[in-house]
């Protein structure tokens, strides 16, 4: 199944809760099989339902108003959100929602191993919900026994939804962004925390299929993603499924992956940041070893300048913020990675702290209000610049799916990043002001290159190429496309 139409299919599923959606999308596929390993379950990456769960009836804020009042500086974070647990995340989640069906939407993005739903919150793009412009992504709890993870993610939706209205710059987020929330990657991990009071880092596979999951079964999802998978051998991650670090069967095996893949597909993220516990770093992509990272490289400039305006970590040393890392120890097949070479995401993996020790609520506290600055960063560099971003178009004014290209920009690893399929939409951080030619090019068509002087601002760059593209080749406007 080529992925151009399995594309096509999220983006009709996403068509269905109301998005503008037009789409066919007409690449080939953006993981050459050179990077994805060997042609299995990685093959049918974008396959299933995406779908908004039904709004409930509710008291309902007026449109776009906010409560009253100031919103305190530096809320504490909310115990709902650090005792969350996977039964309990769809009522959080919707009564969110539920609060300000104007501002969130709540989508099912996909199924666990063990059939429980995989929950986003998409928030933003205030009164339009056109989900057109910048999205970014917000996941948390790849591993199953990282909580706090989860409680960070809750703690950013909540902080967005309740300042609303009331704070200028969260405004500014809301109408200019889509952030999407996904708290809980790895709800059947958590599970198994629960039940065996212990591990939990891995997911739901049940691999000798007696109906249980046993502690040493699942498979490390964060080792899973299909650009590098098992790169390393045994050193990255293992192939040994009773191994902590167990990479799955096949590139992108585990439905968890693919929901995220597809969620990524449909969206292009220009920023992300994965949550994990164990450490405090900021981890830049490539994290994989020998992987090379575009030239110069963005993703680490603007992961600089967040790393630098963080507070201190509660766990770090004095005078010591967010240490700017490619790696703690050998990995492959990490969600940031994947993102950043499918879609060009400027995508981060922070490590938010140690492990709980001692009294645990106090501290998780302390770690979530100290790490809640990180994703305000990431949209606050984007929205303020040096960044670029515009709409593809071809001369009757539809949508393309295009490559855009920065030629001062060297990518190293055989990147195709291509504008959205379903509006043309295409974003980059960029590295600093300069002079950038913009290069488009479709199958078929002469490329298009476009010069575009950046200051210290946010560039918008519209491309409108000459020709009418063949509806083959655009995104079809008002036509539903196949499932697939
Ligand atoms: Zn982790």
């Amino acid at each position: 199944m080529p992925r151009p139409r399995q594309a096509c299919a999220t983006a009709a599923m996403l068509l269905l809760l109301g998005a503008a959606v037009r789409c066919a999308d007409v690449w080939p596929a953006s993981v050459p099989a050179g990077a994805a390993g060997p042609a299995t379950a990685a093959a049918e990456p974008t396959r299933g339902a995406v779908r908004a769960l039904p709004v409930q009836p509710a008291p309902v804020a007026s449109a776009c108003t906010g409560g009253p009042g100031a919103p305190p500086a530096d809320p504490a974070p909310a115990d709902e959100d650090l005792q969350v647990a996977p039964d309990s995340l769809r009522a959080l989640l919707a009564r969110h929602r539920n609060r300000r069906p104007d501002l969130a939407e709540l989508v099912e993005i996909g199924t666990t191993r063990q059939g429980r739903p995989l929950l986003a919150l998409a928030l933003g793009r205030g009164c339009r919900r056109d989900r057109a412009g910048a999205a970014i992504l917000l996941d948390g709890s790849h591993h199953g026994d990282e909580p706090l993870a989860t409680a960070i993610v809750l703690d950013a939706a909540r902080y967005l939804l309740e300042r609303q209205g009331r704070d200028a710059r969260v405004d500014r987020w809301l109408q200019e962004l889509t952030f999407w929330l996904v708290p809980l990657v790895n709800p059947d991990g958590w599970q198994a925390r629960l039940r065996f009071g212990r591990g939990g880092r891995k997911n739901g596979r049940d691999h000798d299929g007696d109906g249980r999951l046993w502690l040493s079964e699942g498979v490390d999802l964060n080792r899973n993603y299909p650009f590098r998978w098992g790169a390393l051998g045994q050193a990255g991650s293992s192939s040994r499924p009773a191994h902590r670090s167990y990479r799955g069967p096949a590139p992108a095996s585990e439905p968890e992956t693919r929901a995220l893949m597809r969620l990524a597909e449909a969206e292009h993220f220009v920023g992300a940041i994965t949550y994990h516990v164990g450490a405090v770093a900021l981890l830049v992509p490539y994290t994989i070893d020998f992987a090379r990272s575009p030239e110069p490289n963005e993703a680490w400039s603007v992961a600089s300048w967040i790393a630098a305006r963080m507070p201190r970590h509660p766990d770090a040393a004095p005078g010591i913020g967010f240490p700017v890392r490619r790696k703690l120890y050998a990995v492959d097949g990490t969600s940031q990675d994947w993102l950043r070479f499918a879609h060009g995401t400027a995508a981060f993996l922070i490590e938010a702290g140690l492990r709980p020790a001692g009294n645990p609520a106090a501290r998780a506290r302390r770690i979530v209000r100290s790490v809640r600055p990180s994703w305000m960063l990431l949209a606050e560099r984007f929205l303020s610049g040096p960044s670029i971003d515009g709409y593809v178009s071809d001369a009757a004014g539809r949508p393309v799916s295009a490559e855009v290209e920065i030629l001062e920009t060297e990518l190293r690893e055989g990147e195709l990043w291509r504008s959205r399929c379903r509006d043309g939409y295409y974003a980059r951080y960029l590295p600093g002001p300069g002079r950038y030619t913009l290069r488009v090019s479709a199958p078929g068509l002469a490329p298009v290159e476009r010069p575009v002087a950046v200051g210290t601002e946010r560039a918008r760059l519209d491309i409108a190429l000459g020709v009418v593209v063949a509806p083959a080749l655009a995104c079809l406007d008002g036509v539903e496309p196949s499932a697939g």
